[in-house]
């Protein structure tokens, strides 16, 4: 073994650094937040208003609903569209849980599809092989930071005549052309869950849609219901589903940087894929019409538990996104559901390498070195 050649001082790299982040913001959040205390208005308000108009205009869409969680985005975006039981939404069985936890909590049947063996996203083409009379709904997930195929999937579910949504809770920012991440569906969710590039001190959640009835009925639900008129009437079934002006406070201020974050981003990125050693370990590809955000720096190779364990004694953590694809998890493991080789190929072959805005190059060759000095050419 090389390894002590190669990596003769242990560095510790973390997977993350939001620490390094609020630092950096430090100065920006103790004054908006006493701006919130000094209001007394804690759930709602102008402070929640004005982060929903600067993330709607982030995003290119014409309105942005602010709500307590990503998962809820999805749920909400679902529930607005009145799809629920009996209903079908075709999903990527390789994304978080959450997606499929939405559609199966409005009682609708999730309908897991493959990914493209090359950037994991969902398969445009899986997706018309997987339409049927009741499908209502094809949620586009845009994993580890980049956008789905929007351009072949619009043309899918408009052919089909059914919605399509976006989850942007990894892709904040990201683009497929010209358009960002939660302008091109009918609907976009996001997660402002600490870890997300744009993230709270806590739980919260946003959707983005140009529809003006869809966002009137999306504000209405998320607060109980409530009629825009008067508070005591609930028209419609709704829950509570708010954000936080504290929340919101953090969120704008961080919102000026996320731009200037995802590039650095961007070019840890770069470094990886200057210096990881291609015959072991690929970063997922980029396509070229919809550059990543990086939320995740995920790469491929057949020793990715020889690569996880060998990083974590030279000091650098990692994490697998996913080890389980959703389809084979618990809740969804009973549904009829045809075999989804590439999705669980990855599975078995993903591995997350540490990746946040003030990831220094000495960390970068550190992890590309030891990655080089534990894998063996197979
Ligand atoms: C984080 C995440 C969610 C859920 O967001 P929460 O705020 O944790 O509810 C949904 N989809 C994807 C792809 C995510 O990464």
């Amino acid at each position: 073994m090389t390894a002590d050649i190669q990596a003769p001082t242990t560095l510790r790299v973390p997977f993350s650094d939001l620490a390094a982040q609020t630092t950096e913001v430090r100065s920006k959040l103790d004054i908006a937040w006493t701006q919130v205390v000094d209001s007394g208005r804690f759930v709602g308000g102008s402070i929640v208003e004005r982060f929903e108009q600067e993330w709607a205009a982030y995003c290119g869409a014409r309105w942005s609903v602010s709500v307590a969680n990503g998962t809820d985005s999805l749920q909400l975006i679902l529930r607005a569209l009145d799809i629920g039981r009996g209903d079908e939404v075709v999903l990527p069985a390789n994304t978080f849980i959450a997606t499929a936890e939405a559609v199966a909590l409005v009682g609708a049947t999730p309908r897991f599809v493959d990914v493209d063996p090359r950037t994991l996203l969902i398969d445009p083409e899986q997706v018309a092989a997987a339409l049927t009379p009741r499908t209502a709904a094809v949620i586009a997930v845009h994993l580890y930071g980049q956008m789905a195929d929007m351009t072949a999937l619009s043309a899918v579910t408009e052919r089909a005549g059914v919605a399509l949504i976006e989850d942007g809770a990894q892709a904040h920012g990201a683009h497929c052309g010209s358009r960002r991440a939660g302008s091109v569906g009918i609907a976009g969710g996001f997660s402002f869950y600490p870890g997300k590039n744009l993230g709270a001190f806590g739980d919260g959640g946003a959707i983005t849609t140009s529809d003006e009835t869809l966002a009137a009925r999306l504000r209405s639900m998320r607060d109980h219901g409530r009629s825009d008129g008067d508070r005591h009437v609930h028209d419609t079934l709704g829950t509570n589903s708010r954000l936080d002006a504290l929340q919101a406070a953090v969120l704008s201020v961080k919102l000026a940087h996320l731009d200037a974050w995802t590039d650095a981003r961007r070019s840890v990125a770069q470094d990886y894929r200057e210096q990881l050693p291609e015959n072991l370990v690929q970063l997922v590809e980029e396509a070229p019409s919809t550059p990543s955000v990086y939320h995740l720096a995920v790469v491929r190779t057949t020793q990715r538990d020889v690569a996880a364990s060998g990083l974590a004694r030279a000091g650098v953590e990692t994490g697998v996104h996913y080890p389980i694809p959703c389809h084979l998890q618990g809740p969804f493991r009973g549904n009829a559901q045809a075999p989804l080789p590439v999705a669980e190929l990855a599975a078995r072959e993903v591995l997350s390498l540490p990746m946040f805005p003030n990831m220094t190059s000495r960390q970068v060759a550190y992890v590309c070195q030891t990655l080089s000095a534990i894998l063996t050419p197979v």
